[in-house]
């Protein structure tokens, strides 16, 4: 984050500014704050994404995606009034995730939002490879699935999600990819039991909302998640090496796909009815939670092993099934 000096665009003060090269901006702090509130005020409105007499449950990781989409929502709640809570997920992961759970109740605490907290260990889950699915697969899987059931327990009517530009970008890259032509739609419908599911980020791109938390001094978890592998990542600097030539790249490719491919879903996303078990709605015979707990229950704890040939793959999967 370079702050350099130069005269602010909005309010016109020659103070430390910010080059904004996406939207050909240089703000001062004061206005950059602003101006990232109205965008996300913009998105909710423009996909009537949530409004008057919401209760909105943000699912929040602790990184500066999810962080910034926090204290941004909560200013926006009193002013368009809807009701914020923040929900996390303790992942299993050892001491990473008691650090995350910490960092994200420090947060929860700072913003004055209820946190919900869901031990996935307490529903006998743990992250590590499943089957063909790799371990962030299995991660997204049973998060998505959490969601859409703590949803309900809370009473919400919107689940909220931090995720990006960048993140709605690759998924509908990497389908164009495979020649399914699917682009995440902002907002998914309630359906079938579900809770409408709303990305407020789906416009911004992930350096504003590291800007925004670094400006309003926000703390966010850094840790990087056990099961990171840098090769699912790989081709997110395609696109990084295109706004670097093309400013606004970025934005201007995901409207476009978004214009191309108007909103469907997928087939899999779609419940056919309720889980022969627990009774969550479901595609399937049994629910990704129940299936899930039955692999588990049979096999023994595992250190954590990674498949770095096939991340790039199932991270497909893995972002599908978180969104
Ligand atoms: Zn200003
Ligand atoms: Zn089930």
């Amino acid at each position: 984050m370079d702050m350099v000096e130069g005269r602010c665009r909005i309010c016109g003060d020659s103070t430390e500014i910010l080059r904004l090269t996406e939207f050909n901006l240089k703000l001062c702090r004061h206005c950059f704050v602003r101006f990232f509130e109205r965008r996300v005020r913009r998105a909710l409105e423009k996909h009537a994404m949530l409004g008057e007499g919401d209760r909105v449950a943000l699912a929040v990781s602790g990184g500066k995606d999810s962080t910034a989409l926090l204290f941004a929502l909560k200013r926006l709640g009193v002013a368009m009034d809807f009701e914020l809570r923040a929900l996390h997920f303790h992942l299993n992961m050892g001491e990473y995730s008691d650090r995350n759970l910490e960092a994200v109740a420090a947060q929860a605490d700072l913003a004055g939002v209820p946190l919900e907290v869901v031990r996935i260990a307490d529903l006998g889950l743990r992250v590590q490879r499943v089957k063909g699915w790799n371990s962030c697969a299995v991660c997204g899987a049973i998060k998505r699935s959490l969601l859409n059931r703590e949803a309900r327990r809370m009473e919400a009517t919107v689940v909220a999600t931090a995720h990006t530009l960048e993140d709605v970008l690759l998924f509908s890259f990497k389908n164009l990819l495979s020649r399914k032509h699917y682009v995440p739609q902002p907002v998914l419908p309630a359906t079938g039991g579900l809770a409408r599911k709303v990305k407020p980020l789906v416009y911004t791109p992930e350096r504003l909302n590291l800007v925004y938390c670094r400006l309003r001094d926000l703390p966010v978890f850094e840790d990087k998640c056990p099961e990171w592998t840098p090769r699912g990542h790989s081709l997110k600097e395609v696109f990084e090496h295109m706004e670097e030539v093309m400013p606004s790249g970025k934005l201007q490719l995901l409207l476009s796909f978004m214009e191309a491919f108007p909103g469907q879903e997928e087939e899999d996303d779609v419940p056919r009815g309720p889980c022969a078990r627990c009774g969550e709605p479901t595609s399937r015979e049994l629910c990704a939670i129940c299936q899930l707990a039955d692999w588990f229950s049979t096999r023994p704890s595992r250190p954590s092993e990674h498949t770095p040939s096939t991340c790039g793959e199932t991270e497909i999967r893995a972002f599908q099934d978180a969104g």
